[in-house]
């Protein structure tokens, strides 16, 4: 059996190889402490269970419009422009399966076969993928150097006449790091002189740890608005990840595209999370949120400490999401109890079988010399974690 060239570019998620195993040893009764998680541990808001029940008794189970219920659209609309200070109408958002699908729709319609777009590194393992799926490739810009920030002038060395968007994502999956808006600036400013697209992943952006401010790229610069795609999600805002709802803040007619593409592929996001989220931005008054950054602050800061007597082991500045970074390559080619540790993916496999942690490789985010540890779990199991991961790196010679 022949499948369609397509498939090989299509592997499965490596931060979900973590969790898979970690999910079998834990179901085997070893005690795992699970830093490989891409979410939050809290449950969701009342507000949004019970407008989702409300929904199922009312009946409204069947098709929405395909870029989401006109009312969302509006209320979104209203959100984004608050948010990026520049006033965005109903038909330049759109409601989709998750931020993910925002992101697919953004490279079928943006990226002809050929066109390159540039995406920092370390990145959200689905960048490249999607960019490879719609026949365009990936260039990466190594931001590891520059203490895992993104700089403007390392995305202009790279630029060229194919190039057709940057991939931006801030906070940043996986290094928990945040682009510092001067940057952003001018590479909105590169974008205008260039004519490429800015794809602004911000679904972390209400994730923020204390005395950090979240900058969005049309707000620093409104004149980019129009070769701007903005995605979010509720995915993270709302602990909301298996409902599948996200959004896409673009000019008119790459939201008209995305609607004819949508139409084809999933209809329209699922209508019970439209209504759920509706009433979450009708009705909240943040609490959830800063209650979230208030525990995901705790965690972080004793995480830290630990972290802190790790020999030879530098974390990316952990600014917002909750997600650390751990630079391990000082471990690489060292002695583990005997065993050389020949490179990340090995390390972590270690981590797993000898201190009954699991974490995710930085090789699923094209970055061999680290490690993503979420803290989103409890306080007891990041200190227990992150011990057992101490007494581990200490122990390599
Ligand atoms: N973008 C980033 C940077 C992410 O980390 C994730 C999920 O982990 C997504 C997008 C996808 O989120 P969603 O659940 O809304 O599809």
């Amino acid at each position: 059996m022949k499948l369609a060239e397509r498939t090989q570019l299509i592997t499965p998620p490596g931060t979900s190889k973590m969790r898979v195993l970690a999910n079998e040893l834990k179901e085997a009764g070893v005690q795992v402490i699970n830093f490989a998680a891409g979410e939050l541990d809290v449950d969701t808001s009342d507000i949004i269970k019970i407008a989702a029940k409300t929904a199922v008794e009312n009946g409204r189970n069947v098709y929405t419009p395909t870029m989401g219920m006109n009312s969302l659209r509006k209320l979104v609309a209203k959100h984004v422009s608050q948010h990026s200070a520049i006033e965005y109408q109903e038909n330049e958002v759109g409601l989709t399966a998750g931020a993910k699908q925002a992101l697919y729709n953004a490279a079928m319609v943006l990226l002809n076969p050929g066109d390159e777009v540039i995406i920092p590194q370390p990145y959200w393992v689905t960048f490249p993928t999607q960019v490879e799926i719609a026949g365009a490739k990936p260039v990466y810009v190594d931001t590891r150097p520059r203490g895992y920030k993104l700089m403007a002038a390392d995305i202009e060395a790279m630029i060229s006449p194919k190039t057709k968007a940057v991939i931006i994502n801030s906070p940043n999956n996986p290094t928990g790091t945040m682009y510092d808006a001067d940057q952003l600036l001018q590479i909105a400013e590169l974008a205008l002189k260039h004519n490429f697209w800015i794809v602004f992943d911000e679904c972390y952006a209400s994730l923020l740890r204390d005395g950090q401010v979240h900058s969005n790229v049309v707000k620093l610069c409104p004149k980019v608005k129009e070769r701007t795609v903005l995605v979010n999600s509720f995915s993270k805002s709302h602990a909301l990840t298996g409902w599948r709802v996200g959004y896409v803040a673009a000019p008119i007619a790459v939201i008209k595209a995305m609607e004819n593409l949508q139409g084809h592929t999933t209809s329209n996001p699922n209508s019970v999370s439209q209504y759920a989220v509706q009433a979450a931005l009708e009705n909240e008054n943040g609490a959830f949120i800063a209650n979230v950054n208030r525990l995901l602050q705790e965690r972080l800061l004793a995480a830290q400490a630990i972290v802190a007597q790790m020999q030879d082991i530098e974390a990316a500045p952990a600014e917002g999401a909750f997600y650390l970074f751990l630079n391990i390559e000082a471990k690489i080619g060292k002695t583990f109890r005997g065993q050389v540790v020949t490179n990340v993916d090995h390390l972590c496999e270690l981590i797993l079988s000898q201190a009954q942690v699991a974490v995710v490789s930085g090789s699923a985010f094209g970055d061999g010399s680290g490690i993503r540890v979420s803290y989103a779990i409890s306080k007891e199991d990041v200190l227990e974690g992150l011990s057992r991961l101490k007494q581990f790196f200490n122990e390599i010679k």
